[in-house]
């Protein structure tokens, strides 16, 4: 089938994935596989501006790729590789930079927010984010970006940053991306509250043992005002139910609100049954992750693959990139 056009996608390497990258992130890298040609980046550099210590580093990034691989990513139909790999994408960066007003880049919020969160580290990197990510974005000529409200404003940067280019260097040599709208859910960690996330430690990992997935999951958090196990339960308060809407069969999740409601079924029994049924959805990807985990090789065979085709299309974009901005050849 043709496709329609190509997508890109990165995330920095965190390392093992949990049930929130899978539901916000992977889950959708896998579907727009049917209709894009994909290029999904570990977005290593990326990762320096925050980053305390990249001894990690490498690792992350291993099982990241790991992760997304027995989960569906095709490294045969899309390009799967590490950004680094990519050294064109800092000298794109370094020209995109030169048409960026700093005001526009300080006044995003996500910026805001970073220098909220750890205002000892603006670093320079930090501020430039967004013109890194512009230069992943067009160096791949990319059509289309899935993104979350949240991310954007950044996409609306990367386009106006295109524009800014081409009107300055009078040619149409960068390709303005559009955005996807793509409804990323929240997913919230076992406390029930907030954001699933490693930093919480209230996540739940995809390559877990399904003994180390049910204690998870007999920790979560249900509906809080439920007290006794005699109490009703709210199912739409309860992030167990929740979680039992994507990974129960539907019969079941019409029985466990019906009950839940009425204090037919504790929150106990409850969990046992989530932790099951997630046990269940996730055997097939736990099996897929220990073959391919048993040959590390071909995991980096495949970046390593996915990195030479990227740095093709990268470098034709960068032959008409330094001709446009007439640099001595
Ligand atoms: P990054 O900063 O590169 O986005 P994260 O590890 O924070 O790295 O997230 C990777 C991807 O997983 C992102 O697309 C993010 O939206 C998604 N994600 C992470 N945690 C959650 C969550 N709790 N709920 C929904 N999506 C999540």
């Amino acid at each position: 089938m043709a496709k329609k056009g190509r997508v890109f996608s990165g995330a920095r390497p965190t390392g093992r994935q949990h049930l929130g990258n899978y539901l916000g992130a992977i889950k959708n890298y896998v579907a727009l596989q049917q209709e894009f040609e994909c290029v999904y980046s570990i977005v290593d550099v990326h990762a320096l501006t925050t980053v305390e210590t990249t001894k990690d580093l490498t690792s992350n990034t291993f099982d990241m790729a790991l992760d997304w691989l027995a989960a569906g990513i095709r490294p045969e139909e899309s390009i799967v590789f590490v950004q680094s790999h990519v050294p064109q994408v800092m000298e794109l960066h370094t020209y995109l930079s030169m048409v960026t007003p700093l005001g526009k880049l300080t006044d995003l919020p996500t910026f805001k927010e970073k220098v909220r969160e750890s205002p000892e580290n603006v670093n320079y990197g930090l501020v430039g984010y967004p013109v890194l990510m512009t230069a992943d974005i067009v160096l791949y000529r990319t059509d289309v970006v899935p993104v979350g409200v949240d991310q954007a404003p950044h996409l609306e940067f990367a386009r106006e940053t295109v524009r800014s280019f081409n009107y300055r260097y009078g040619a149409a040599v960068l390709k303005e991306p559009q955005m996807k709208n793509t409804e990323i859910p929240k997913v919230l960690g076992i406390d029930g509250q907030q954001k699933m996330g490693k930093s919480l430690n209230n996540h739940i990992e995809l390559a877990a043992t399904p003994e180390e997935t049910r204690l998870r999951v007999m920790q979560m958090v249900t509906d809080p005002q439920r007290m006794r196990r005699t109490d009703p339960g709210n199912p739409e308060v309860c992030n167990v139910f929740s979680m039992h809407k994507i990974f129960t069969p539907a019969e079941d999740v019409a029985m466990i609100n019906q009950e839940c409601r009425r204090a037919g079924i504790g929150c106990v029994d409850c969990k046992k049954r989530f932790a099951e049924n997630l046990n269940q959805n996730l055997a097939p990807f736990r099996e897929k992750r220990a073959e391919i985990g048993a040959n590390p090789a071909t995991v980096w065979d495949v970046l390593h693959d996915g990195a030479k085709r990227a740095r093709a299309i990268a470098e034709e974009t960068m032959v008409s990139v330094r001709e446009a901005i007439q640099l001595p050849k």
